[in-house]
Formats: structure tokens, sequence, C-alpha cells
């Protein structure tokens, strides 16, 4: 398998001048690549190139854009195979599911911008002073710096890559320093396709990297997908520079499960969003809450489904789940659990523990009897940990639901309608789903509300996002 280290700054492929950054296999411990990061400098080089070519890109008509966007989608589409190979290789990840999962929504990201660029709709044009013609335009903003995260390195280089360049703008993105593997690989992809300067990708760490490009005066724009306190020294840095910021945080995401639920589909489904991507995912399945009478069958069905999920290395038959991306987060997960036990009021009723031998595993986790205040049911593990709490009735569940720092993504399970809608109307959350949870799809938003951070992905609203409205008045 072919390895891309190298960084595109300005239309060159050049090698990072700072230090180099060991990429691991999680499968395995072992060593995949180093890639030296960015010096300081080639940070600069790269927004001043973006800058550069800002100018002309910003002039092509939203059909020139959406051409080479479809032509990128094509290109990932062709080398499909090798992408799920580098990812699952560099996350750990179960190779099919990359194949057949990630590499379609990535596909559909650029195709959906594509067509997207070409549609934008606003207010009419009109004489709204006497004698004086008002239109709105949308303008693309400049250069955006996109700073992204490790569970999902080449569809957040596509959320974020795609609706920036369907705008107009041009980008500076920053892969996590610990999965810059696909990114860098579709840098070669888009460099033949994409005029000098319109995407540079600069590898490294937050400090080092991610900093320095977030400061830069030049960049106009900063989007990140990552935690709430890296986006809050993002907010921190970008108002110096009085930037527009765009932050997909993390999330805690409630799952409400009413007496009356298809037991059999909740099932099925929590086995599926809860322990997808090891949990490493934003809008995980991880905090379930089931009333009273269906509580204990829920929880003896889930147990026995949780420890029926197949854990193993990227290309065992049958594999269902992965590693952790590192030795640190899977540390970090086995201490919310050891809290959490000695909480001495939850039951941990399936997995709890670090897998040995090597790779970075963790098993599959099930914590019943949790309660409203446990760390388990209000805090983010980003691991395959789910915790239940019993509920008694809507109105409870609803402000238990709520009262949370977080407000990316929920759930609601049971078979009376009304009561879904009403109690999906009542959450504070960027999404609900009923009957199901995770689905995501192009043409729909996906952000959040609270320390979940603001700013949409998917669908016109990333590319209203990421475009200024504008007014022009004309004196007849
Ligand atoms: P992280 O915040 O540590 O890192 C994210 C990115 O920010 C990395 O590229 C990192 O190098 C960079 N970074 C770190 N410090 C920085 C700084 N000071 N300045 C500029 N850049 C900096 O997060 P992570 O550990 O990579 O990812 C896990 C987190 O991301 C979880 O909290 C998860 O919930 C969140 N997440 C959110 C979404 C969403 O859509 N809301 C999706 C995926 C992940």
């Amino acid at each position: 398998m072919k390895l891309s280290t190298q960084l595109l700054i300005d239309g060159q492929f050049v090698t990072g001048d700072g230090p180099a950054e060991p990429i691991l296999n999680p499968a395995t411990g072992e060593l995949i690549a180093s890639v030296p990061e960015a010096s300081f400098e080639q940070v600069n080089r790269a927004v001043n190139g973006a800058q550069r070519a800002f100018a002309q890109w910003s002039r092509t008509t939203p059909a020139q854009r959406s051409t080479l966007l479809l032509r990128l989608a094509d290109a990932i589409e062709r080398h499909a195979e090798e992408f799920a190979a580098l990812e699952s290789l560099n996350c750990g990840k179960p190779y099919l599911a990359v194949l057949n999962d990630e590499l379609p929504a990535v596909v559909d990201c650029f195709r959906f911008f594509a067509g997207a660029a070409r549609c934008l709709q606003g207010p009419l044009a009109g004489e709204y002073i006497e004698g004086h013609t008002s239109m709105i335009r949308r303008d693309p903003i400049g250069v955006v710096g996109s700073i992204a995260p490790w569970n999902y390195p080449l569809m957040m280089a596509a959320w974020k890559m795609a609706p920036v360049l369907a705008a107009g703008n041009t980008v500076v993105l920053k892969p996590s320093e610990q999965t810059p593997l696909t990114a860098l690989r579709l840098a070669e992809l888009a460099s033949e396709l994409f005029p000098r300067g319109v995407i540079n990708i600069v590898c490294g760490r937050g400090e080092s990297v991610g900093a320095p490009l977030v400061e830069h005066p030049l960049v106009r724009m900063v989007s990140l997908t990552g935690d709430i306190a890296t986006g809050q020294k993002i907010l921190q840095s970008a108002a110096r520079t009085m930037k527009r910021t765009h932050l997909e945080l993390g999330g805690k995401a409630p799952v409400i499960i009413f007496d009356d639920a298809d037991l059999e589909a909740v099932v099925a489904g929590i086995r599926t969003f809860g322990f997808y991507n090891a949990g490493q995912d934003c809008t995980a399945a991880c905090r379930i809450y089931a009333q009273g009478k269906i509580y204990d069958k829920f929880v003896a069905a889930m147990t026995d489904a949780v420890a029926s999920i197949k854990v193993g290395g990227p290309r065992e038959e049958g594999v269902e789940m992965g590693p952790l991306i590192s030795d640190r987060q899977r540390n970090r997960v086995a201490s919310f659990v050891e809290r959490a036990q000695s909480s001495g009021h939850v039951e941990v009723t399936a997995g709890g523990k670090i897998r040995p031998g090597n790779g970075f595993f963790f098993e599959p986790t099930l914590i019943a009897h949790a309660r409203q205040e446990d760390e388990i049911v209000r805090r983010e593990v980003f691991g395959p940990v789910v915790s239940v709490t019993r509920f008694s009735d809507a109105e409870q569940v609803v402000q238990w639901a709520n009262d949370s720092d977080y407000g990316l993504a929920s759930s609601v399970w049971t078979r009376d309608l009304g009561l879904a809608s009403k109690v999906a109307s009542h959450l504070q959350y960027g999404c609900t789903w009923i009957n199901t949870h995770f689905m995501l799809t192009s043409e729909m938003p996906h952000g959040g509300m609270k320390m979940s951070g603001y700013g949409k992905d998917l669908s016109l609203c990333a590319l209203e996002d990421y475009t200024v409205p504008r007014h022009i008045m004309v004196k007849l």
C-alpha cells in the first residue's frame, strides 16, 4: 500500500519541516509511518497560497466548481478500496465497514455539494426603497482553516472541504495528528484536479500547527470538529481577528425508550448505534433512559446483545468492532468505567475491561442502574460504553435528557408517534431520531446546540454557513 506523508502547500508536495509524528496501527500498536508536521513557516505558506488562489477560485462559476467536485468524487470512488484499506489501517476500523458505510458517504458528500453549489437560494431582488433596487448576494468568505478529529478522518475531510470549496472559498485543512493518512492521499487526487492553492493540507499537532492556523490573520473562518475544550481555545484565539467560527463539538446522546417500544428493534438498534466505530462517535447512542416496565427486559436483552459483538482487527472475519484510536483513549475509557463502578450502585452487565494482548481494544460495555447525577451519564466517554437509567414518565425523561451541557443528537423509541413527536419537540438537540438513531444524509443538517457547538455540516445549511449574505443596492 502506498503511504503519502507529504503535505500539500500552495500546489507543491513537501515534507513537513517540523518534528515527525509517529502514526500507529491501533489494532497492533505498531508504527505505520512517521509524518513530519508543518513548521510555522509552512502553515504561513499554505495560508498565503490559499489567499492567492482565492482571487481566481472565488470568481469561478458554480458550474465550474461543481464539475471539479464531481470529478473528485469519481476519483475517490475509483480508489475506494485503497482509501478503505488506509483508513482501517490508521484507525483500526473494520475494513468492510469503512468500504461499505464510510466511503459511499464520503463520495456522496462531494456529489451533494457539487449539486448544492448551483442551487443556493435567497430573498427576491426588489425596490424596498423607492427608486432603489436591492438584491442579495451570497459570497464566499475567503480562506477557511479546517481542523478535523481522528474518528472519521476521511469523512471529516469531506464534510470540511466539500461545502467550503462549493461556496468558492479556499481551504487549509489540518487532519488530526493521529490520522492524517487518508487526507494526504486525498490531497494527491485533489491536486490533479483543482487549481494550485485552492486545497492545502498541513499535518501536525493542535498546539504547533492548529493554533498558528487559527491565529493567522488571512484565515477568515475556522471550522473545527473536536473537543469542547479545543473549541473554547479556538473561540478565544479567533476573537482577536474576529474570525467566523463553525464548531462541531462533542455529544452525549440521550436515547429514550418508552414501555411500548419494539424491544427487538431497540436492542438491535443500540447494539449498532451505541458501538459503531467503537463508540468513538459524537452521536453514539450512549445514554439510555428506559421506562419502568421495559427496563429489566431491555437490560437483559441488551446485555446479551453487547456480549455478542465481535471485536477484532480490521480484516478479521465477521469483525464488528475494532480497537480505540490510542492507548491514551483506551485508558481514558477504562477510567470512566472504573469510576462508575466505584459508585457502588451501577452494575457492569457486559464487558468493562481492557482486552489483553496487542492493540488498543476495550470490551463493548453496558452499565446498568446508572443515575442521572452519575459522571457516566453526564460526560462524554467516546468509547464503547453505554449506560442505562430507569425513568418513570415523559416529563421526567425530557427534563433529564435536556439536563446536559451537550446538545448534538438524541433519539426516542416508541410505537406512539404522537408521544414521540411531542417529546422530540421538547428536546434541545440538533437532531432527534424516532425509532432509529445515528442515520445521517447529505441533504439534512448535522450540528449541535449548547456546548456541542454551532454551525451545520452537510445540507444547504453548511453551504450557507460558508458564505456571507451581502446586500447590493442600485439607485435607479
Ligand atoms: P480534539 O479537540 O483533541 O482534536 C480535534 C482537532 O483539533 C485535532 O486536529 C487537533 O490537532 C486539533 N487541535 C487540538 N488543539 C488545538 C488548538 N489549540 N488549536 C487548534 N487546533 C487544535 O478532539 P479529538 O480527540 O481529535 O476528537 C474527539 C472529539 O471530537 C470528541 O469530543 C468528539 O465528540 C468530537 N467530535 C465531534 C463531532 C461532531 O460532529 N460534533 C464529530 C466527531 C468528533
